[in-house]
């Protein structure tokens, strides 16, 4: 049991995680960087330690200082939000040895995920069924020709090490397989200092289908249904929705069972996402296992009424998980919105700057995570996503309304934001039809 938790993490989700500590009665300490000092999270947290300068490296990505921040307000426990340390085992292992609880799963299992080529192998042992593609890692360009020659063109060339869509190339054939590999070598290289690379075949249009999974230190594992995130921008997420516009009650019965085996592999515990890539006869294939809490979690949360967060700490605190797979019910459709700080109309460059007035919608069924306010100045140096804008109807048609409803009431002053972009998305045909994949918003101008 803990009585603290340190939160090493800022803005919306930071915010998140102070809520559900203060409803189960948990003191919390925030950290922030000099650039944040009037940030949200600082604000409200019990207390408020600064931990650096502005970039990341220096503030909310110093584990020494997150570590002495734990020793000088005694907090037992960190929650590391996402981004940032969150899949970092390192620093997993670093708060083990000082006795710090975290609230995630152990390092082990985060190692053994964050390596994709033979995370894969172990899908296939699992029997989960993954992209056809190379036994792990691939060595030289010869290995390459003869794999991809067998899979057939197209294929991906992915970065073993990789994370937010970077790393990864595609060939269309045997003359693209050279500049492929060594792009993607280069940059996972530069991204992730370790240039090993694999290949699967490239699947033509699908839809991307994720599977929310928790389970406590007892062996306990429990999924939660699917989120379909589909609606991307260059391999980023922009809209999320449960239950996925493609759903049937026995596929998610097959996906929810395939992504709790893969759990079981690492003895995962915690919560942890599944994404599958899902093809055009329904076919489904592992792609990862992200082990932490994601941006789209409060979608799960809408429709099945489970407050993930809480339920994190609860298990982090050694308690078995306070529901069981029967005990799961969906209900209605759930949508999300990711509102962000950037100018559509300039290739979607990010758009600090002071918040001059805002105005956020409410009433039935509308939620909002957000750690703005009025005169808040957003720094440059983070994520550029300000907010997220959450709605829940009886079924898809009722919620793809409300959220219009919603976003035509949100007003946000003095910068620029993609909330008439959203808007746009929302009033697509093909969006509105449910039947879209993974390219459809490359394929179209929303601006
Ligand atoms: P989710 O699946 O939770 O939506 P995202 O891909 O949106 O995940 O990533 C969540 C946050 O973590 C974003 O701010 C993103 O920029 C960041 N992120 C994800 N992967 C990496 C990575 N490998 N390196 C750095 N930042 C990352
Ligand atoms: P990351 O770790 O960077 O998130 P993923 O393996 O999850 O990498 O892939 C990122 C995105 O790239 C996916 O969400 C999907 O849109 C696309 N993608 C990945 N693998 C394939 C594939 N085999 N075929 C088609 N698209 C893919
Ligand atoms: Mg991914």
């Amino acid at each position: 049991m803990f009585d603290k938790i340190l939160i090493a993490n800022r803005g919306e989700i930071a915010i998140r995680i102070i809520r559900a500590c203060r409803e189960l009665g948990i003191g919390t300490v925030a950290v922030y960087s000099t650039a944040d000092k009037s940030a949200l999270h600082a604000q409200i947290a019990d207390e408020a330690i600064c931990i650096g300068g502005p970039r990341s490296s220096d503030s909310y990505l110093n584990t020494k200082a997150l570590i002495a921040a734990c020793e000088i307000t005694g907090a037992k426990a960190i929650h590391p939000g996402f981004g940032f340390l969150s899949e970092d085992s390192s620093f997993v292992k670093l708060c083990d040895k000082c006795g710090i609880k975290w609230i995630g799963p152990n390092a082990a299992a985060m190692e053994a995920m964050g390596n994709k080529a033979n995370a894969k192998g172990a899908m296939i042992e699992a029997g989960v069924p993954v992209v056809t593609g190379s036994d792990g890692v691939v060595e030289s360009l010869e290995d390459a020709k003869k794999i991809s020659a067998e899979i057939g063109y197209p294929v991906l060339v992915k970065a073993s090490a990789g994370g937010g869509g970077r790393g990864i190339r595609r060939a269309d054939s045997e003359e693209e397989l050279e500049e492929a590999l060594s792009a993607a070598k280069q940059e996972a290289i530069q991204f992730f200092g370790n240039g090993d690379v694999y290949i699967e075949k490239f699947i033509v249009n699908p839809r991307h289908v994720e599977i929310q999974i928790i389970a406590d230190e007892h062996g306990n594992a429990v999924h939660l249904g699917e989120r379909d995130c589909s609606c991307q921008r260059r391999n980023q997420k922009v809209l999320e929705e449960s239950p996925s516009p493609i759903m049937t009650p026995e596929l998610r019965g097959k996906m929810g069972q395939a992504a709790l085996r893969a759990a079981k592999v690492y003895g995962y515990y915690n919560a942890g996402t599944v994404e599958f890539l899902v093809d055009k006869d329904k076919n489904f294939y592992f792609m990862e296992m992200n082990a932490r809490i994601q941006v789209e979690h409060p979608v799960t949360e809408m429709v099945t009424g489970v407050d993930l967060i809480k339920e994190q700490i609860r298990i982090a605190m050694g308690l078995p998980l306070s529901f069981r797979q029967e005990d799961i019910e969906l209900t209605g459709h759930v949508i999300e919105c990711r509102i962000n700080a950037e100018d559509p109309r300039q290739n979607f460059r990010p758009c600090p700057g002071k918040i001059q007035s805002i105005h956020m919608p409410g009433g039935f069924g509308v939620r909002i995570d957000t750690a703005v306010y009025q005169g808040y100045q957003i720094p440059p140096y983070y994520d550029s996503m300000i907010a997220k804008l959450i709605v829940k109807g009886r079924n898809r048609e009722e919620a793809i309304t409300k959220m219009k409803v919603a976003l035509s009431e949100m007003l946000i002053e003095g910068i620029q934001t993609n909330i008439d972009f959203q808007l746009n998305l929302l009033r697509d045909k093909e969006f509105e039809s449910g039947d879209f994949d993974i390219g459809f918003l490359n394929r179209k101008d929303l601006t």
